[in-house]
């Protein structure tokens, strides 16, 4: 891909994306996480071209959209579902009217729209909200209306520009499990962007960290945690900054449920002093990571003790 924007403006220019590689794996959830300005939303636009990158290409099923014009893009576009933040629903018009407009747009039947628009609302849970008028819902349910009409034309992507950022957490919750079961469900493969690490521990299988419109890292999410010197690792458990030379940070992604501290202490007899850390499930599964002061004539050996049963170690300074 190696997608590049540039946004010309009056007095400076801005590149938003400084050559972007990003490849999402069919079926996957892959969260795009950075703060403001660093190029998310550029990106997600690029994604469906609704912004034309100056330089790459973007690929959606196989299909290279960067090469297509007029109908055949829009055409394309529709396999390609989009959620916002501000849910971006038509006050006037019901629930219902708000899910079904996508496809009165494409001239589908009123039969056949009002028993799509009925499987759309009982697949986010809506059902007895057809009626209702968007300024009658709460924010959660105006996102899952939001969720139905980007599903209406039965989009093979999801593109989701902070779709929870609005929200409370436990709303919050309820959506990324949404978002979760209709990609069990339906097969979706969902590209969301966010400025919350939380939203990449409950969702995504991949993810990459975005900074000045470039990708720090990128990977599957549990690959990334098992590599020394992760960004992700690091923002995703949080670990106090009061490490000196002998501190170690261990990480095991992975059911773990070796009492492998007692184990060090008795076998090499080092002296283990825990400074923070905690257990966490990360892509649905337990991942710990903590941060220790280990001392003792034998510390060394310890840590390979450590790394050869599967454990990441990284030791400060190194
Ligand atoms: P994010 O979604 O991560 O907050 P954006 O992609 O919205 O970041 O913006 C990236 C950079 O590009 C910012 O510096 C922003 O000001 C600039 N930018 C975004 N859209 C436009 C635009 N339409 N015109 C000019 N500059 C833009
Ligand atoms: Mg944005």
């Amino acid at each position: 891909m190696g997608l590049h924007k540039t946004y010309r403006l009056k007095k400076r220019q801005v590149e938003a994306l400084k050559g972007v590689d990003l490849h999402v794996e069919s079926g996957e959830i892959f969260g795009v996480v950075g703060q403001s300005g660093a190029g998310k939303s550029t990106l997600l636009r690029s994604v469906n071209l609704l912004e034309r990158p100056d330089e790459g290409s973007v690929r959606v099923g196989g299909e290279e959209l960067t090469a297509l014009r007029g109908s055949r893009l829009r055409e394309a576009r529709r396999g390609i579902g989009m959620v916002h933040q501000h849910f971006a629903l038509l006050s006037s018009r019901t629930v219902a009217g708000n899910v079904g407009f996508p496809l009165e747009v494409a001239g589908v039947s009123r039969s056949e729209r009002s028993r799509r628009v009925g499987e759309l609302l009982e697949l986010v849970g809506l059902s007895d909200k057809a009626r209702a008028y968007p300024s009658q819902l709460s924010g959660g349910q105006k996102q899952r209306v939001g969720i139905a009409r980007a599903l209406a034309p039965e989009p093979k992507v999801l593109l989701s520009d902070e779709a929870t950022s609005a929200l409370d957490p436990a709303t919050t919750e309820s959506i990324l499990s949404l978002l979760r079961s209709l990609r069990d469900e339906l097969g979706l493969t969902i590209l969301l962007i966010t400025h919350e690490m939380d939203v990449i521990k409950r969702i995504c299988d991949s993810a990459a960290i975005m900074e000045n419109g470039e990708f720090r890292e990128s990977g599957r999410v549990l690959d990334l945690i098992g590599t020394p010197g992760s960004l992700l690792a690091r923002s995703l458990f949080p670990l106090p900054d009061n490490g000196g030379p002998e501190t170690v940070v261990i990480t095991y992604p992975r059911s773990f449920d070796e009492p492998f501290m007692s184990e060090l202490t008795r076998r090499f007899d080092v002296d283990v002093n825990i400074l923070g850390g905690g257990v966490e499930q990360v892509a649905g599964q337990s991942v710990g990571r903590l941060s220790v002061d280990m001392r003792g004539s034998r510390r060394a050996e310890a840590l390979t003790y450590l790394s050869e049963h599967g454990l990441l170690v990284e030791e400060a300074g190194k």
